[in-house]
């Protein structure tokens, strides 16, 4: 077994960019709202950061666990850079504990320095650059762990002219997100989980007001947010919450901002049966009449609640067929081409994908 002092030896073991050190050689965690208080020689709650020596390290700084070419639809972002490819990466482990993660695999795995292999930010441009990718989107597990890398690839990936997202569960700290603005991020899809006592019981006692004021914050800032909101059978199915997170979602990003209802399927330690489609319909009604101008569906393959329609005269814009756009008929200027009702998109429609204009 290694000495903690020996972890040091490798590139992915990193001084962490926000912290506090405390009496006693603790620390303070300020990446995410947990803010876990770390003894000496131990790890905060995501195990993805030590107290060394009393200052705090990331032991997962450029150790990527998934690296891959992904449409922006998939994420989903339906308004940001439409039709276009980010290159998408992670790295291990969560600071949540949701029992239903789709991606388990890695957000339930604990970093190992001793086998890691380090990528530079500078690899990772390249990358996209090279493989014809319009951006940088960290993603898969939750990307907040994996910040004191993507500020760095996200600098240098702007300069070049790529945008660069986060798909995440926004329970970073202000200062982290400050940090991430900084560096060039302007695209933020937040997962809202439920309401408040969703977060109680499955989400470690997390406090989804601090995921609101994220997105809030967010909007203030100018970066580009679209929310999900992940129904589960049984869980956040009920009208009641279905009703907390279209209220919440009006009060704090207001109506233009996408709200997508997305399908659950059975994962990892949670064996519900899938959403029934009829509640997601049920969900993306309710958000329509309360004033939600771009509600969607997700993961229903080839339904038309896929496809954005002008808030105003309810004209087809955007056709979609799973994560690929086959119509794009909204005009150069951002408008429908009908009655001219102004529609929020970020970037412009890329087409390299096969979609065709009006
Ligand atoms: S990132 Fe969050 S969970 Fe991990 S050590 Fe820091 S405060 Fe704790």
């Amino acid at each position: 077994m290694l000495k903690v002092q020996e972890l040091l030896q490798y590139s992915t073991v990193h001084e962490a960019l926000l912290y506090e050190k405390l009496k006693g050689d603790k620390v303070r965690c300020s990446l995410c709202e947990r803010r876990c208080l770390i003894p000496l020689n131990e790890k905060g709650f995501c195990k993805t950061r030590l107290n060394i020596d009393g200052k705090l390290y990331t032991l997962v700084y450029g150790d990527l666990s998934a690296l891959e070419s992904r449409p922006i639809e998939i994420k989903p972002f339906f308004h940001y850079w439409p039709g276009s490819t980010a290159l998408t990466f992670s790295t291990w482990s969560c600071n949540f504990d949701c029992i239903w993660c789709q991606n388990h695999h890695l957000s339930k795995t604990k970093p190992n320095p001793a086998s890691s292999s380090y990528s530079s930010p500078n690899k990772i441009v390249e990358l996209a650059i090279n493989g014809n990718d319009d951006g940088l989107c960290v993603s898969f597990q939750e990307p907040t762990i994996l910040t004191d890398w993507a500020v760095q690839v996200f600098k240098i990936g702007r300069e070049k002219g790529l945008y660069c997202c986060y798909v995440s569960n926004g329970y970073m700290t202000l200062e982290a997100l400050r940090l991430l603005r900084d560096s060039g991020m302007d695209g933020f899809k937040i997962d809202v989980k439920g309401d408040a006592e969703t977060y109680q019981k499955y989400c470690g006692g997390a406090d989804v007001e601090k995921v609101w004021r994220n997105a809030r914050e967010a909007k203030r800032m100018g970066l580009h947010v679209e929310i999900v909101n992940l129904v589960v059978t049984d869980v956040n199915d009920d009208e009641e919450c279905l009703r907390w997170v279209i209220e919440k979602h009006l009060k704090e990003v207001g109506p233009e901002t996408p709200l997508h209802f997305t399908r659950y399927y059975p994962s990892y330690k949670f064996h519900n049966s899938p959403t029934r489609v009829e509640t997601l319909e049920k969900a993306y009604r309710m958000a329509k009449k309360a004033g939600v101008s771009y509600p969607y569906l997700g993961n229903v393959h080839g339904h038309g609640y896929e496809n954005t329609y002008c808030p105003r005269c309810e004209e087809l814009l955007i056709k979609r067929l799973g994560y690929t756009i086959t119509r794009y008929k909204i005009t150069d200027d951002k408008k429908c081409p009908k009655c001219g009702q102004p529609i929020p998109i970020t970037g412009r429609p890329i087409r390299k994908r096969r979609f065709s204009l009006f």
